[in-house]
């Protein structure tokens, strides 16, 4: 039973490749979600998780406000690099 949740080793792993161009691909202009885990599913095989673990997986993100790939990003994590960013931005670019 080696289900990805908050408290894995592996979670930061995970959200980083969530976040990036393989995933939700976070940008200013946008990010990528097809309103399902199909990202995550893609990248929780790849890190080689039992079909099993992937469902296990799935149910803790939907237990905890992730219905879809970008909710899994958006509220299972504290503020996100890319949130951080943005407030960055929007506080030094006037
Ligand atoms: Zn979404």
């Amino acid at each position: 039973m080696n289900a990805i949740t908050n408290k894995s080793s592996s979670w930061d792993e995970f959200i980083g490749r969530l976040e990036g161009p393989e995933g939700c691909d976070f940008k200013d202009s946008g990010f990528t979600c097809f309103g399902d885990h199909r990202l995550s599913r893609k990248i929780l095989a790849e890190m080689i998780l039992s079909e099993r673990e992937i469902e296990a997986s799935i149910k803790f993100f939907e237990e905890n406000g992730g219905f879809c790939d970008c909710e899994v990003v958006l509220n299972l994590t504290g503020p996100s690099p890319y949130e951080i960013y943005r407030e960055l931005m929007e506080r030094t670019v006037h």
